[in-house]
């Protein structure tokens, strides 16, 4: 996990930040980030018909918290809130991630497949996840925290981000152009690094629906002709 995880925090947005990665003993399937670098792996993740099979899922898994605290999804509000409930033995199966919206969790899964494949990692393991998930405990609502996209949806928007990101995969090998790539890719695009880092879920993430939504748009109209066979 740790080598997975050194492998993507350089590839990342905010490579500065005091990047952290824990193990919790917790039968949960589950990860989440406090904010500010850290992101916390529950040991459940590698258990069970679930469990991530390779270093391309487990990158999946860890690219989408590391966009979460990238896009600043996880405010110090709500991390020093986690951890007291983290330290609360009786909360401490509160599923940190509920309190994203949907929206963030699909800003989270484009940043995850371009981490992915910018660190030499499958783009399209997440969308395997996802697919397992579904299979394994179907797309019900109720299997699933009410504001989490279900998990069939989830498999398809990630298998979409996947093919747009596959063009920066080298298996194995950090891209080399990841830098300028982070800025200006085929999944989303922003105006740099400042404009990430102004965004207290302000400048930046208004740029981003704008921009990231409207790309995709298009791409869900190109889809919908070619469906309809226009
Ligand atoms: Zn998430």
């Amino acid at each position: 996990m740790q080598r997975v995880f050194n492998r993507l925090k350089k590839v990342t947005h905010k490579a500065d930040l005091p990047w952290e990665v824990h193990l919790i003993d917790n039968h949960q399937w589950n990860a989440f980030t406090i904010g500010g670098g850290k992101v916390f792996v529950y040991t459940g993740l590698f258990k069970g018909k679930l469990a991530v099979r390779s270093d391309d899922e487990l990158a999946a898994i860890l690219a989408h918290e590391i966009a979460h605290v990238n896009a600043r999804h996880a405010s110090e509000k709500q991390g020093k809130l986690m951890l007291s409930k983290l330290l609360d033995k009786k909360l401490r199966s509160a599923a940190y991630e509920a309190s994203f919206t949907t929206n963030q969790e699909d800003e989270a899964d484009k940043y995850s497949v371009i981490y992915s494949a910018l660190a030499g990692y499958k783009p399209s393991a997440g969308a395997e996840i996802w697919a397992r998930m579904h299979k394994q405990l179907g797309s019900d609502s109720k299997d699933r925290l009410h504001d989490h996209p279900l998990n069939a949806d989830k498999a398809k928007s990630l298998t979409r981000y996947a093919k747009l990101a596959e063009q920066y995969y080298h298996s194995g090998k950090i891209n080399k152009n990841y830098k300028t790539l982070l800025t200006n890719n085929a999944v989303f695009f922003h105006q740099g690094e400042s404009t990430l880092k102004a965004g207290e879920g302000g400048g930046f993430l208004a740029l981003f629906e704008t921009l990231g939504n409207a790309y995709v748009e298009a791409e869900k109209a190109k889809q919908e002709q070619r469906k309809r066979g226009l």
